[in-house]
């Protein structure tokens, strides 16, 4: 009597533990990872007061990498969503906290000045470090090159982060994102600087390449924080959001491939 009271709590505990028996002997081929991109921003902060934010408040993210020392920080499992992209876009998807994995920097961000707005350098081994997680990621998730952006690429109109100091460079060096030829926008820049295509051609081509921008055919504001954006990424000597030869290649040569 005794031992079939201990079966019957034992099955009991079992129940409430586990839910109904599920058979997990056989697997869909037609399934892939809920991830689609990795978000990049930096914290505009130090590293004490982002833990603080990223952990305690209403906005998260799935990784925290620290200055000095480098170090990386788990702070919510890649499966699970986590706040940090807030209004966004790229191409057709929105609201990319549902399919992103985000990743804070630790980095002051900007400092106005008298002379003009500051930003500040990312030492090499946080970059580094943000290198080897962002290959693991790519490789758990088949995140494509043309996925890993920076915050102010999926809300231009709102975010500069991580800013025109962030080495985009090094991370197509280590073939994580798409670099557009120096050689071939060397070639398309002359035909460019006889003649700069018109906002409408812009517009075309920024949509293209993936930022969500009103096509109004006029030099507007929104237009003017695009071109911020991807000038910071592809030619961050120069971000005044104006449109010049250098850019219009640029974005010619990037766009070349893509479908239209
Ligand atoms: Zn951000």
């Amino acid at each position: 009597m005794k031992f079939l009271a201990s079966i019957l709590g034992l099955a009991l505990l079992a129940g409430c533990a586990g839910g109904p028996p599920i058979d997990h002997s056989y697997s869909a081929v037609s399934q892939d990872s809920r991830v689609r991109y990795v978000i990049l921003h930096y914290t505009e902060g130090d590293f004490p007061r982002a833990l603080q934010v990223l952990t305690r408040g209403a906005v998260s993210s799935h990784y925290l990498i620290s200055d000095r020392p480098a170090e990386i920080y788990q702070l919510v499992d890649e499966n699970r969503r986590a706040y940090h992209a807030g209004v966004s876009a790229w191409k057709t998807d929105a609201q990319l906290n549902f399919s992103s994995i985000g990743i804070e920097l630790v980095n002051p961000g900007y400092r106005d000045t008298p002379e003009g707005r500051v930003y500040f350098a990312y030492p090499p081994e946080q970059i580094a470090l943000l290198i080897d997680l962002l290959r693991q990621i790519v490789a758990r998730h088949q995140i494509a090159p043309d996925r890993i952006l920076g915050h102010n690429e999926i809300a231009p109109q709102r975010k500069s982060d991580p800013g025109p100091m962030f080495p985009w460079q090094r991370l197509a060096q280590a073939g994580l994102i798409l670099w557009p030829d120096a050689a071939e926008v060397a070639l398309r820049r002359q035909a460019f600087e006889r003649q700069l295509p018109d906002a409408a051609w812009f517009q075309r081509k920024l949509a293209l390449h993936g930022y969500v921008l009103p096509c109004s055919g006029l030099w507007d504001e929104a237009t003017r924080q695009v071109l911020v954006a991807f000038q910071m990424k592809y030619r961050p000597e120069r971000f005044d959001g104006l449109a010049d030869a250098e850019t219009a290649a640029l974005l010619d040569v990037l766009t070349s491939h893509a479908a239209p």
